[in-house]
């Protein structure tokens, strides 16, 4: 029952780097965002290859690394995880690891592959044992089932299996691949570090480690790097691309590069765009920190009314105080949040959140607002309703508990018990991140997926087939 969606992992690879494993570890640090239930790094010495998982926060894996020794090698891939209640274990963290007949091999994943349940229904007619639920082992079973002498053709072909989105990151002992589904739905971006290669989620990652952002993988990429280099393998042709709009929405951090462009510029003008399609008469521009500061930034700016810090986020609350009961929660966003009374008394408010999901958190925190002594509060958020579910990766409560399913905008207004509230449409959305029209996932808002098989799925649902 937690209100908010998840962006289920963050990837990252290093190869010809002294001490990778430590260097995977920084970087993943960087992208805790991007999961914070499990994390792990897999490093090659060049012979064999040794994997470290924990359960929790990057810094239990790095707590791990320095008791027990950082495992020794110059390329390294790690992970970061966050999973749906039922595939919360160790089983099931990543990266993963396999010793099949080419030697050898661990695989960082990041998106969801839709079909892999058939797939592994299939393989599991044929005799193959499963050792975890998640999506990702298939691509070993796919992988090691494969004739062809060559691990980059087998993994070509294992790619061209299976169906949805994927930024992977695989090691063997002599070689780092990177691979990016045809779409090119989640971020992989490629770096330099001094004479190392950095493949990583978001290139924020990079920052924290020294390296330079290169370019994007592309998508329908697969990138081989050894000692003789880097080298492209084109798996699949890229027939068009959908990016997904809510990395720059919500998941990615503004400070890094997302699909080669700036996340911070982009969100900053949906707030803009925002102003510019749902103004209101104010006193003060204030943020759901911190996923909303950029883009309440961008309305402040567009509308000139004055951006405040009316709400502080403790940043040491963990997932320890989840509590199903609605008293339990309004005590779990109040551990999360405080109100600055001075700001916000006798104040006409705009509070500016980047989406509703359930809307439980936001409404807690307008009673909040409202308490501290506001005057009026005009809720404006930096996205479109969210109304579908996703199928690419991102943990979204189901449709029936997305509060933009069930209400019409007046009725949401009411239940958050706000003077007006206000969305983003597609349309300015898109608009905002315009260097990439035509190259967006916005399936969770409109209910129309780059891909028709989707489409199909998510009317029968809808149908309640
Ligand atoms: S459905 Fe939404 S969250 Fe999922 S990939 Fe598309 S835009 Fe992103």
């Amino acid at each position: 029952m937690v209100d908010e969606i998840h962006e289920e992992c963050g990837v990252i690879g290093i190869w010809g780097y002294a001490n990778a494993s430590r260097a995977a570890a920084m970087g993943l640090f960087a992208m805790q965002h991007r999961g914070q239930e499990s994390s792990g790094v897999a490093t090659s010495d060049g012979k064999d290859i040794t994997l470290v998982r924990q359960m929790g926060l990057v810094a239990r894996l790095t707590e791990y690394m320095q008791e027990h020794g950082e495992p020794a090698g110059n390329a390294a891939i790690g992970h970061v995880r966050y999973s749906t209640a039922g595939g919360s274990s160790v089983v099931n963290a990543q990266p993963f690891l396999v010793r099949h007949k080419r030697g050898p091999l661990s695989i960082a994943h990041n998106g969801n592959l839709y079909n892999a349940r058939d797939l592994r229904g299939k393989l599991e007619e044929l005799g193959h044992i499963f050792q975890s639920t998640s999506d990702t082992e298939v691509l070993f079973h796919l992988t090691a089932r494969h004739p062809a002498p060559s691990l980059e053709e087998a993994i070509k072909s294992a790619l061209l299996q299976v169906k949805g989105s994927y930024c992977i990151t695989m090691l063997a002992p002599d070689r780092l691949m990177a691979a990016r589904d045809p779409m090119g739905i989640r971020p992989l971006c490629l770096g330099r570090l001094d004479k190392a290669w950095v493949v990583a989620s978001e290139s924020c990652a990079f920052d924290l480690l020294g390296a330079t952002y290169v370019r994007d993988i592309e998508p329908g990429e697969l990138l081989v790097i050894d000692d003789t280099g880097c080298r492209s393998i084109r798996i699949a042709e890229s027939p068009r691309r959908a990016h997904c709009i809510f990395e720059f929405v919500y998941f990615s951090r503004p400070d890094s590069l997302i699909f080669g462009h700036s996340c911070d510029k982009i969100r900053r003008r949906l707030g803009k765009q925002l102003a510019t399609e749902s103004p209101a008469d104010a006193d003060v521009v204030i943020s759901v920190p911190d996923s909303s500061n950029t883009a309440a930034l961008g309305f402040s700016h567009k509308s000139g009314i004055r951006f405040e810090i009316g709400l502080l986020r403790n940043h040491y609350v963990g997932r320890t105080f989840i509590d199903p009961t609605q008293a339990g929660r309004e005590n779990k966003v109040k551990l999360k949040f405080n109100p600055i009374p001075g700001v916000l008394k006798g104040r006409r408010v705009v509070l500016v959140d980047d989406s509703i999901v359930r809307g439980t958190t936001l409404r807690s925190l307008c009673r909040m607002v409202r308490e501290a002594g506001a005057s009026e509060i005009h809720v404006r958020i930096s996205s479109p309703p969210v109304r579908s579910p996703c199928f690419y990766g991102m943990d979204f409560p189901t449709e029936s508990e997305l509060l933009a399913s069930n209400m019409s905008i007046e009725d949401m207004r009411k239940y958050l018990g706000v003077e007006s509230l206000g969305y983003l449409s597609i349309e300015g959305m898109v608009q905002a991140a315009r260097e990439l029209e035509g190259q967006f996932c916005t399936g969770c808002f409109s209910g129309e997926y780059p891909d028709e098989e989707l489409n199909k799925q998510n009317r029968q649902m809808q149908l309640g087939l």
